[in-house]
């Protein structure tokens, strides 16, 4: 195992039934090496950024997500600019250099609505970056909220395989029109994330290899790689969660095949296991993203069960944070962070 550890170090790629022996694996030289090469690149900083959840509605129905328009249950909200501001000048306030703003597929924020925010927080707080994460849009709303000061867009594949998606996915939705996507965000010059869960249902090691590869040949700048949990209220509520172990070495193998990869320890790794980001940063991972979100906005955001919802205080929390990445040998940096190529 070590062999193949140390190919994919040097070579940065591997054959498909290396990948799986690699994702199969249980051997911790995975992570020291991964660890290392983080180390390499990045020193001991980690990264952070600070979400902010804008709306909780979504036109679409994917499988997995308790967002999902099918789900009746769900309390739908959507937040102001100036709740939106508001969360910034906290967030900027305790530190923070990056606001992610996320939501469902929401058709309220069109491109006006998204451009008076875009420039409301740069006029504030030029010193920031944003990342936006709205799912799919047009080329030319992409364009739109670039030349007005987006800096990146994360946008997850969520699989390479087509009739993978289809299990995932409504038939109106096609694995093609995510892909000519993430291009389009990459031609515009945004910092582009992509990434997928681990042990969605139907998902196999041959799948992951798949996202490897695309990955491999997108070479974006991040990638969001964290386990799937369950929702109560959509057609996944029975099958089982993403395993930490593979969540783990998926984050390995990406640190390894590339060094500089904006990686982050999601929420969704925090949630299945306690110290699961740690475990995250200590597989490679350098990237986390602590909730800037109003505690009713926080509370139903719930893309699935269990979501972990630390208590009102961001500033608490980050200190909390900042302890438990100093235990690590790790240090939370306040910059932009952005990608840098090498
Ligand atoms: N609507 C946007 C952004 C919000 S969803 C979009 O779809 O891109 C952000 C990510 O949450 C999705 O890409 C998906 O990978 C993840 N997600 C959704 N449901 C999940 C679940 N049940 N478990 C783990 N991750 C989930
Ligand atoms: Fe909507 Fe995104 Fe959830 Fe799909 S994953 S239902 S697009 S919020």
């Amino acid at each position: 195992m070590r062999k193949l550890v140390d190919k994919l170090a040097l070579e940065k790629i591997l054959t498909r039934e290396e990948f799986k022996m690699l994702l199969a694996s249980g051997d911790d030289y995975l992570h020291e090496r991964a660890r290392a090469a983080r180390e390499e690149t990045f020193g001991n900083k980690i990264y952070l950024r600070g979400l902010i959840e804008v709306t909780n509605h979504c036109q679409n129905d994917c499988y997995y997500c308790g967002l999902r328009l099918s789900n009746a249950g769900a309390q739908r909200y959507r937040l102001t600019k100036e709740h939106i501001l508001d969360c910034c000048a906290e967030g900027h306030a305790l530190g923070f250099r990056t606001f992610v703003l996320q939501g469902g597929e929401d058709p309220y924020f069109t491109d006006e609505i998204l451009v008076d925010i875009i420039r409301g927080i740069k006029t504030e707080y030029p010193d920031c970056a944003i990342t936006l994460s709205f799912g799919e849009r047009s080329y030319e709303s992409f364009s739109r909220l670039y030349e007005v000061g987006a800096d990146r867009y994360l946008l997850r594949q969520e699989t390479s395989d087509d009739e993978h998606y289809a299990m995932l996915h409504p038939s109106g939705m096609a694995l093609s029109t995510r892909q000519q996507c993430l291009q389009d965000l990459k031609k515009i010059g945004y910092q582009v994330g992509c990434g997928f869960m681990i042990g969605s249902p139907g998902q196999t090691l041959d799948h992951i290899v798949d996202d490897l590869l695309f990955i491999k040949a997108l070479d974006p700048a991040m990638v969001g790689v964290g386990p799937f949990i369950p929702h109560s209220s959509t057609p996944f509520a029975g099958e089982k969660q993403g395993e930490l172990r593979l969540t783990l070495n998926t984050l390995a193998i990406l640190r390894l095949m590339k060094p500089n990869l904006l990686l982050p320890a999601t929420t969704a790794l925090g949630t299945i296991e306690n110290t699961g980001r740690e475990m995250g940063v200590m597989a490679g991972a350098n990237v986390i993203m602590p909730n800037l979100s109003p505690t009713d906005a926080r509370k139903n955001y719930l893309l699935y069960d269990n979501k972990i919802c630390p208590g009102e205080s961001v500033q608490l929390y980050l200190e909390q944070l900042k302890e438990r990445m100093c235990n690590l040998g790790c240090e939370v940096v306040v910059s932009r962070g952005d990608y840098v190529e090498i």
